[in-house]
């Protein structure tokens, strides 16, 4: 068993990158070595090597989050413990409204997990903005309705654990919806990601968050590199507004990768049937 490796991206915060599509998994430690498991991994060996560096550093796993209710976040596995894995009673509700086309996602693309561990989440009470015990104390919880509903960010020390948000590797994936979902998708996916940008943008400023923790891609590190994480993921948008109204194609690095491209055409062509 091969213990994944964890880097101290800020103090107790602790990242570890999937083998798939450049995913992180964070574990928050307090000094009691108590930890919270944020978003485990994904294959069955990364989960296995999760659990051999926990026990490596002689941690004690108190809790899970899961960032919100897409396959690749609500993962966990048997030697991680049952403890309450905390998510928004939101993402509780849409996770319970899609687990069958969810799990038939997961088991596709990472052979030999848990079903019955799969998605099982602890809603959080909504008025609650920490995670409340046994989840290590002064975590705090913003909450917000782009790319899934009942996303939440994860406030620690200085570091901001976004999901899936902020990403230097994915535009703004908006949710336009799975085929097969038992859910209507927003009327309006753009004002609702513009809606959480800005709240994690003025919840950034005022905590002084000087590391950023994506669900996917690299970790970002300073004031004026998030705030340009911030205008591209805006520009972005005005961009593909633009796009969907007839205007030019869309420039963006990361839709050089072909799956976000793909992502990117989904946007277009759901922008103009809610516009038709
Ligand atoms: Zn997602």
């Amino acid at each position: 068993m091969t213990a994944r490796s964890l880097a101290e991206v800020a103090p107790g915060v602790f990242v570890a990158e999937s083998e798939i599509w450049a995913s992180n998994t964070a574990v928050v430690v307090d000094r009691s070595g108590s930890a919270l498991i944020v978003d485990p991994g994904i294959t069955t060996a990364e989960l296995d090597g999760l659990v051999a560096a926990i026990r490596a550093r002689g941690w004690r796993v108190a809790a899970g989050a899961a960032t919100h209710p897409h396959w690749d976040h609500v993962l966990w596995h048997p030697d991680l413990g049952e403890v309450p894995r905390f998510a928004t009673a939101r993402a509780v509700a849409v996770m319970a409204g899609d687990r069958g086309r969810s799990w038939a996602e997961a088991a596709q693309a990472a052979p030999g997990l848990e079903e019955e561990l799969f998605g099982v989440l602890a809603a959080l009470p909504d008025e609650a903005d920490e995670l409340p015990p046994p989840a290590p104390s002064g975590i705090a919880v913003l909450r917000h309705d782009a790319h899934v509903p009942g996303h939440l960010a994860l406030a620690v020390g200085e570091a901001l654990l976004v999901g899936d948000m902020l990403s230097q590797r994915e535009v703004p994936l908006l949710d336009v919806g799975h085929a097969g979902e038992d859910r209507e998708p927003p009327s309006d996916p753009v004002g609702d990601y513009r809606a959480a940008l800005d709240l994690l943008e003025s919840s950034a400023a005022r905590r002084g968050t000087r590391v950023i923790v994506p669900g996917h891609g690299p970790v970002t590190r300073g004031s004026e590199a998030i705030a340009v994480l911030f205008a591209r993921d805006r520009a972005y948008l005005d961009a593909l507004e633009r796009e969907a109204a007839g205007g030019e194609p869309t420039t963006d690095a990361r839709l050089a990768d072909e799956w976000v491209a793909q992502q990117h055409a989904a946007h277009v062509a759901r922008l103009r049937a809610l516009a038709g």
